[in-house]
């Protein structure tokens, strides 16, 4: 059988300041539209492949931001989350979506039952074991990481736009996002600011958190990002330096772990 990823394709994961001694751990699943050269354009058109549906646009040059500013290691997805969407578990429909929002995904349809474990293995599972060994690796070492998971979303949805602009995501535990909504609307960051929207646990979007934080008991958070807002460099630099304060007064004001 052969595999998937080719040589070309390299690895699917990658470690931005892996050093750092930051407590942050930041988390980007859907940072990239690249496709593993074996599964071409999955039978989507060019505009397909460079909208919201293939990737999170602008939601790795603001993580890059936030791991500098804040000396802490990032770890990102290679490939696009139609190839695997590894905030969601392989025995997730959405793992390997057939229908992402208003386009089809053809090249998901006719997939043999050894194709879609070599996209478990060689897509989900190096990331998987990836941000599990950071987190445990800190926690073995004695520190306290915080994992914040990074996304962004389209301001149009299924035709309705989207008034919210910052979403604060979380599970079971919400420390440290109760403390960025109390600290975002105490300092009125000017953005729209909700929990859990656009989407919330009940639309599977917290695998990541419950994987990596809640398992370990790492305080976590997902933050969503209205994508036109991080569009160009300017945008991703003035919500890179909110959330970089938003963030920093969150886990001070933290209880001690
Ligand atoms: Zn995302």
């Amino acid at each position: 059988m052969t595999g998937l990823l080719t040589q070309t394709d390299g690895s699917p994961v990658a470690i931005e300041n892996a050093e750092a001694g930051g407590e942050f751990l930041f988390v980007c699943e859907h940072a990239s539209n690249r496709m593993p050269e074996r599964l071409g354009t999955l039978g989507l058109s060019e505009d397909a492949l460079e909208s919201h549906i293939a990737w999170d646009p602008g939601a790795l040059a603001v993580s890059q931001l936030l791991s500098e500013k804040l000396h802490a290691t990032l770890i990102f997805q290679r490939f696009s989350r139609l190839a695997y969407d590894c905030n969601r578990p392989p025995d997730s429909d959405a793992a390997m979506p057939l229908v992402s929002e208003i386009y089809e995904v053809p090249g998901n349809r006719a997939m043999t039952a050894e194709e879609r474990q070599s996209r478990v293995d060689e897509i989900y599972l190096p990331f998987h074991e990836a941000v599990t060994r950071a987190v445990a690796g800190r926690k073995a070492a004695g520190r306290q990481p915080i994992l914040v998971t990074m996304h962004s979303f389209t301001p149009v949805y299924f035709g309705a736009p989207r008034a919210v602009e910052l979403g604060i995501l979380h599970d079971a535990d919400s420390r440290l996002p109760d403390r960025l909504l109390a600290a975002a609307s105490n300092e009125d960051v000017g953005y729209d600011v909700r929990r859990n929207e656009p989407y919330g646990p009940a639309d599977g979007v917290t695998h990541s958190l419950i994987e990596y934080g809640i398992r370990f008991g790492v305080p976590n958070v997902m933050i969503e990002i209205r994508n036109d807002l991080i569009r160009d460099k300017i945008g991703q630099r003035v919500m890179a330096d909110c959330l970089v304060g938003l963030l920093t007064k969150s886990v001070a004001a933290l209880p001690a772990r």
